[in-house]
Order: structure tokens, then sequence, then C-alpha cells
């Protein structure tokens, strides 16, 4: 039996992992003692493998291009040339008539790697001429990277995922860890044991609530409120960094005279928080040698949540809490390569290393690596924006590569009028998903076991990921199935091999420079920036508080809370909020397809609801309810909970049946475009009294 050491393909931690292999057939997994996971696995790493044997359970593998003429016809199998012939064709003809802009296309967060990123965003930049990338970090941490560029002019964690067990006290917001990312809980629980002090701010019960010293079980929806609150009263008890702020901040002035009128009193009225635990809360944050604030999609997948991001951001300028050892900021990334593929600049705005499209300098620099004359200077669209593009005439191709907004997307109404309105869809993944029954073309890949190259986990750690098995059916790599839709364009973006890709990619990236291929090997990780061969890479971010703004200061920002935009009402009276699934990921279609995985829980999914709701609407544990908004309706089972709040359900939106997104509405945040997915109102009905 061969072992092969790779990365987990399930979350940003980024857990190294042995695959075993018998005959071409990976037969297991083992826990390899990576930087993140030090031995131990959860149980998506150890299970989360049989999906590479085809188990067909949910959905089949892509063996061979697809395609049809007429939308009319279903789709065909056909041999490579025809269907990227039939790619070029289509692009090339909507690109003539309406311009480049008129087509979209996606990188992909998921077990593709950041070499894929690159070359995807290259292909869509140079050879289509258009900003016009983006990925799924839109529908999670959009908010964080958008939110922490404006203040301290780099949008990642800031310390790494191992310094948060030596936090002396962490403020968790939103994040459920020990479902979203079981080894970084683990962290949690070893900071606990050490004597941190743990402060939970979630409406709902979470595991990490359980453990907390204070727990602040605020409304639904009333971050920005709270955020206020806590500067407030840090202000009010003098118990802020006048040193700090006078030496390495801006803003400051207008920022106390926004959160001055949040008093805990004035915030309880929003939040529901007592002012005595608001106080209890930023004496430990304060007075804690090194106070770690971690945060998840409770904090990003609100209409106001860059705005939040910024204020937690400001705590830290408050209190001198960053640039040092286990104390700053960690927005931890969802999916496991969702940093990289922000790092890769598959983003509308910035090129590969955060450098911006709309720099006539960083435009040139690319154009000039990329042999050709010019870059387009407009910012893209958005994923987020796409069916309100589509409404509007200004997108008429979509090019997605491992994605599934058909499920992952809110308001999926709304998604499926835009992909059918659209007059051209590729689709390049690993399985048939409810996405690819609106393409024109399917291109299938190879997954993650089956290829390599680099991953970047959340706290911006490189790490290599490698090919186990070889794939079987006639698929190719996602970099080489785009190089040979460039050639078709006259452009050559083929490479040997995916350490040649790396090799340019880091040339034109300053903060990845030292980061080479044997670099990454040699340390077992590499977190950027990783400028120089001697640099072996940065754990923590801002030494010397010396930020990345163009000032080089941390820049302070407070505003009004805003609510969300569909509040109860008589009609639509309950909360939906939407939530994980600790043994799935993403929607399902890979660890749907695992043996040990897909055991765990059943269709239709389920709605976690209180005591009190149940019993008021007579529903019992298991049984089939209703749940409908403004925008659709769905059928799931109830799931009675002491977890949650009274007035407020949850459901996980991996579920092909009692899908949430058929529900959720898609007011976006203004900044980051991020979906308000946390917050919409629902009506509930037992199934029987309809
Ligand atoms: Fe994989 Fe995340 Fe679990 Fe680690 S914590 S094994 S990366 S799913």
């Amino acid at each position: 039996m061969e072992k092969v050491l790779t990365v987990c393909p399930y979350c940003g931690s980024g857990c190294q992992m042995y695959l075993l292999v018998e005959n071409n057939k990976v037969v297991g997994a083992e826990p390899a003692n990576g930087a993140i996971n030090e031995g131990e696995l959860c149980l998506k790493g150890h299970y989360g493998w049989d999906f590479l044997n085809d188990t067909k359970i949910l959905s089949k593998r892509l063996t061979k291009p697809m395609l049809r003429y007429n939308r009319d016809e279903p789709l065909h199998e056909v041999e490579w040339d025809e269907a990227l012939d039939y790619v070029a064709d289509r692009l090339k003809a909507i690109k003539e008539k309406y311009g480049p802009d008129a087509i979209m296309g996606t990188g992909s967060a998921r077990g593709t790697g950041n070499e894929t990123n690159y070359v995807m965003q290259k292909f869509m930049r140079a050879v289509i001429g258009t900003n016009n990338v983006d990925h799924c970090a839109r529908v999670c941490h959009g908010p964080s990277v958008a939110g922490l560029s404006l203040i301290f002019g780099s949008g990642a964690m800031s310390n790494s995922i191992p310094e948060i067990e030596n936090a002396d006290c962490l403020l968790i917001l939103g994040y459920n860890a020990a479902e979203a990312h079981p080894l970084v809980a683990k962290r949690i629980i070893r900071a606990k044991q050490k004597g941190a002090k743990i402060i939970v701010v979630d409406p709902r019960r979470t595991e990490a609530a359980r453990i907390s010293d204070l727990w602040l079980q605020l409304n639904n929806g009333s971050n920005m409120a709270l955020v206020n609150s806590f500067a407030n009263v840090i202000l009010a008890n003098n118990w802020q960094n006048d040193k700090f702020i006078g030496s390495f901040t801006e803003g400051f002035d207008e920022y106390r005279k926004t959160v001055e009128r949040y008093t805990p009193e004035y915030a309880q009225t929003i939040t529901g928080i007592a002012p005595s635990l608001v106080e209890e809360a930023m004496k430990l944050y304060t007075h804690s040698k090194n106070s770690f604030i971690l945060w998840g999609m409770g904090v990003t997948q609100f209409g106001q949540a860059v705005d939040v991001v910024r204020g937690l951001g400001s705590l830290c300028l408050l209190t001198g809490q960053i640039g040092k050892p286990s104390s700053g900021v960690g927005p931890v990334r969802g999916q496991n390569n969702v940093q990289g593929a922000c790092d890769m600049g598959a983003l509308p705005n910035v090129y590969p290393g955060y450098q911006a499209v709309t720099d006539a300098a960083n435009r040139n620099k690319f154009a000039k690596a990329w042999g050709v004359e010019k870059l387009p200077d407009k910012v893209g669209f958005t994923i987020t924006e796409v069916p309100h593009a589509v409404a509007a005439g200004k997108l008429k191709a979509f090019y997605i590569i491992g994605e599934d907004p058909a499920q992952s997307d809110p308001d999926s109404a709304g998604l499926r009028k835009a992909l059918t309105e659209l007059e051209f869809v590729v689709f390049q993944d690993i399985f048939m998903n409810k996405t690819a029954h609106f393409a024109d073309v399917i291109l299938p890949a190879t997954a993650w076991g089956e290829h390599g190259g680099v991953f970047s986990g959340a706290d911006r750690r490189f790490q290599r990921f490698r090919k186990a098995v070889d794939a079987k059916g006639d698929v190719k790599d996602d970099w080489i199935i785009i190089g040979e839709l460039a050639k078709r364009f006259d452009y050559d973006l083929t490479y040997k091999d995916t350490e040649e890709i790396w090799n340019e990619l880091i040339s034109l990236c300053p903060s990845y420079a030292g980061a080479t291929y044997e670099k990454i090997e040699r340390q077992g990780s590499v977190l950027w920036p990783c400028r120089t061969p001697e640099d072996p890479g940065t754990d923590y971010l801002f030494k010397g508080n010396i930020f990345q703004t163009p000032s080089k200061k941390g820049i302070f920002f407070a505003t009004e809370w805003r609510s969300p935009a569909e509040m109860p009402d008589e009609d639509y009276p309950t909360v939906l909020c939407t939530v994980r699934e600790v043994g799935h990921y993403s929607s399902r279609t890979m660890t749907g397809n695992c043996w040990g995985l897909a055991k765990l829980a059943d269709e239709p999914g389920y709605v976690q609801i209180s005591e009190e709701d149940a019993a008021r609407l007579g529903i019992e544990d298991e049984q089939l309810m209703r749940v409908t908004s403004r925008r659709g309706s769905v059928m799931a089972r109830a799931k009675i909970s002491d977890r949650v709040k009274t007035g407020a359900v949850y459901m996980t939106y991996q579920w092909w049946i009692g899908a949430c997104n058929e529900l959720t509405i898609d007011n976006l945040d203004p900044i980051s475009k991020t979906p308000e997915y946390k917050y919409c109102s629902v009506k509930l009905e037992s199934i029987q009294d309809q």
C-alpha cells in the first residue's frame, strides 16, 4: 500500500493527511503531522475520500465532455476537440457581438489548486479581456477581505491558526468552529485548557458558547450595534491604549463621535444584551495580554458585514491588540482553498497578490508579463451580481468552474432564471449537480486526489497537495482545459506542469516571491508574506504596528447600525438563518458521495427550531414541516433544539430537498456584494395542516 502525503480538501484549516492507495485506488486516509492538525483529522478528513471511486450515492462523476447545440435537446457526449471548439466559437461570437464584459468566469475555492485559479483569471483578463472573474469567497468571507483591507491594508488573518491556543482571551463572533473547522475548534479548547478567557457572541448556543466564560446571546442581525457598544464601553472606562492610537492610527476623533451614541443601555434596545455583560466582555478583552478576535459567517453574511468587520478591526486599534503573537484578527476562511482563490486574483478587482486592476502600473506590469497590449481597467462583476447583470442584458455567457450556484447562491429561483436567460453556459467540474443542468457544454475535470498543486490555508499558509491516483474517464486537469481553450484564441496559456505556473505567478507577486515549491516542501508550509529566498514566511502580520494602508496607519471606522433588509412581520413572522452541517461540505457533491459521510444525515434537510416555537406550532421532533418565504417554499424535517433562540430557525444549504436557498434573500452588502444569508423572514407550518 502506498501512502501519499497531501492536504485535506474540505475546510480552510489545511490539515495534512495521507491517502492510502492500492492498485491505483484510494482505500483510506490517515492523519499526517501537519502544522495545523498535528496527527489528527476530523470525520471529513477521515471519511471524505471515496467520492474518488465514483460511488454514485448522490450523483455521478463526469467522465466525458458533453454538449448540446440546442437547449431543447439533452446533453450528449462528445470528444474534447468538438467541445472546446464549440466553447471557443461561442465565446468569440459573444465577445464580438457584445464586447468582452458580456462574459463572466469563476475560479474555484474547492479541490482545484492555486495554479488553476491563476490560469483562469489570466484567461479571463488576457484572453477574453475582462475583469469579470470571481468565486465563492463572495458569498462567505468577501466582507472580511474588503473590510480588513480598508482598515489594515491587508484582508487576511493577521495571525496563524496555531497561535489561537496561546491567546489569553478569545472573542469569538458568529463562528461555530466545532462544525466549520473542527481542528481549529481543538485550538480553542486548548486555549481554554491553558487558561484563556473565552467570550462568545452568537444567537445560538454553539459548542464554543458551551465552554465560554461569557456568552452574549445577541438578537439576530444586531452585530454593528454590539460592536459599537464594545467601543463605547472601552472609552467610557478609559481602557483604550492612547499611545497606540496616537502613534499608529488615523480617524480616532470621528470614530469616537460615532460610538459615543452606542451606550450599552441604548445598544441593548437593539442587541438584547445586558450592559453588565458588555462591560465584563470588554474588561476581559482589554485587560488580557494577548486577545484574538475570531469570526465566521455570522459576521460576514449580512447586508451590513463590511462595516462590522471594520468595527472589529477598530477594536484592535483602540486597544493595541494586534501586531504581536496570538493577538489580532481571525476571519477563519471556510472552504479549503478559498484563501488561495483570493490570493490568486480570482476576484474582479485585483490581480494575484492583491494588486489592484485600477492601478495603471499594475496593469502595465501584468500586460507585459502576459504578452498582451493592454488589460481592462474596469472592476468586473461579482458572482452575486450575475442575476442582476443578466436581467439588465449586460451578461450573456458564464464559464463556471467548480461551483454550484444553483444550490449555493441566494434566491435560487432568481438564479435559475438568470442561468436560463444566459445565451451560453459552460460548466467545468467533477460531478453532475444542479447548475450542470443549465449548461450548454460540460467539461469534466480531474478531482482532488487526481492532481497536485498548492493550496492556501485560512491562515495564509501555502501547502503542497499531491496526486494519489490516475483519474478514470476522459477527464483533464482544470489548468490544461483552460490552456487548450486559450489555444483556440491564438494565445499560449500552456505550461509544462504546475510548478511552472507557480514560478510565473510568484515572480509577479512580491508577497509570494520567496515561496518556491522547494521551500514549501522543505518547511512543510510557508505563510505569506514570504518575499525573498531567505524569508521563511510570516506567522503574524503588522510587526512594529506598521500597517499596509497608504499611510501605514490603521484606519478607525464606525457607523450606525442598519437593520437587515427583511424583518419579520405578520405574514412571515420568523427569522431564517443559514448554518453548516459538520459531516458535509459545501453543496455536498463530494461528501454526499462518500459512504462514511452520506450516512450521517438524510434528505430532506432539517430545520433547527426552539422547543417553544415547535410547541406553539404543534410540531414534533423529526416531523415534516413547510418553510415559506416571499421567494419560495420547501419541505424539511423539524429538529427541536435547545440551542436556538425562540423566533428564529436554522437550516443548512446542503440539501437538494429542503434547499434553504429557495428561501433566502439576495440583499447584498453594498461594498463586498455578499448576500444576507443569515437573515430573512419565513413562515412555518406543520405539514399535516396543509
Ligand atoms: Fe479536513 Fe478541515 Fe477536518 Fe482538517 S478540520 S480534517 S481540513 S475538514
